[in-house]
């Protein structure tokens, strides 16, 4: 069988250092992906004078899987957020985002087991009817919820809940105030939900889903819920573990699939090696995981937690001193 080729965009700021420390361990563990290195960002838009060029969208098609760094989009002057456009472009409509305790850090919980399944393509980041009027004094925007769409995110949060032996399903909603967006969201929910009689369902509004998390969030298991929801969540979960440097996700549509960290390029941290690279490597273990390279992604995770529960050689946000090259080494020694 020839190599799996592997699309890697290296991306923006802190990108290109959590980006390389995940492909050596990736090598490390013998995976023999062949890797094809394309660009988009703000890399793209120095060299190319493109944010998103075809050549990249050209191997994102063609290859299927993506491992990408965070990707940086210009503010202002009309650029539209190029995470967004890669989601759409690709209908990667299941943003699959896992949060784990690991000992070691400075997180507030432990055995945290949270995977916020988020729909990625609709709800308020459709873009759709954006407005500005009266000379910027009102601005509107659409929130577009479809029965198809909500069906298929909640088949995709059960169907994942099945797989991986997972108890319960909590719905996230609004229903009771957005009564025809959350409220058409729900009621497709429940009746997906009425097909998984093996799984608990649980439905909760999205204010007091926050407090039960910051409160109990050893309660929640599988979460599904629309795009800005599941953003806000998300990034919840994230700092319930120990923050941002710890959070992979995971872009997921019929047949193509990105890989990434959940934050953003980290200006203010980036060409220093303070970098937590996990997010990207625990990202590069959704990617086994969905290419069903079980083993490779036990050994990593494996070989992840013993150097943050050892605590010698971890990032800054982590409470250590070390630099990503140092964590990144200290995993490699362990494998
Ligand atoms: P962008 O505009 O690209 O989203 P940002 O300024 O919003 O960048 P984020 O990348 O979202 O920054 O990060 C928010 C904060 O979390 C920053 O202080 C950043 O340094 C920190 N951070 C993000 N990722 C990591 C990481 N992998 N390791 C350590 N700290 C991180
Ligand atoms: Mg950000």
């Amino acid at each position: 069988m020839s190599a799996q080729i592997i699309t890697v965009i290296k991306g923006d700021g802190i990108g290109p250092s959590i980006v390389d420390a995940a492909t050596a361990i990736l090598d490390k563990v013998g995976c023999n992906f062949q890797y094809e290195y394309v660009d988009a960002g703000l890399t793209a838009l120095e060299k190319t004078g493109e944010l998103l060029p075809q050549a990249t969208l050209d191997a994102i098609a063609r290859n299927k899987i993506t491992l990408k760094g965070p990707l940086t989009t210009p503010v202002g002057e009309g650029f539209t957020s190029i995470n967004v456009t890669l989601r759409k472009k690709f209908n990667l409509y299941s943003n699959v985002r896992p949060v784990i305790s690991f000992k070691g850090t400075k997180a507030r919980y432990d055995n945290i087991d949270i995977i916020t399944v988020r729909e990625n393509t609709e709800g308020m980041y459709s873009g759709a009817g954006q407005v500005v009027k009266n000379d910027g004094e009102l601005a509107e925007a659409m929130s577009i919820v479809t029965r198809e769409g909500s069906a298929r995110i909640v088949e995709f949060a059960f169907e994942l809940a099945r797989r991986e032996q997972r108890k319960k399903v909590t719905i996230v909603h609004k229903a009771n105030i957005l009564k025809s967006t959350s409220g058409l969201f729900l009621k497709t929910a429940r009746e997906v939900a009425a097909r998984y009689p093996d799984i608990q369902t649980v439905e909760m509004i999205v204010d007091n889903a926050c407090m039960q998390l910051v409160m109990n969030p050893q309660q929640f298991d599988v979460i599904v819920t629309t795009n800005l929801f599941g953003d806000i969540l998300s990034d919840l979960c994230a700092g319930l573990v120990g923050g941002l440097g710890m959070a992979p996700g995971a872009n997921i549509g019929k047949d193509c699939a990105i890989f990434e960290a959940v934050h953003g390029s980290a200006p203010d941290i980036a060409g220093k090696n303070l970098a937590n690279p996990s997010s990207v490597i625990l990202a590069s273990i959704q990617m086994l995981e969905y290419l069903g390279m079980k083993d490779k992604a036990q050994q990593i995770l494996a070989a992840v937690t013993d150097v943050i529960a050892t605590g010698d050689r971890t990032t800054r946000d982590l409470g250590g001193t070390h630099g990503t090259t140092d964590f990144t080494q200290a995993v490699l020694e362990r494998l």
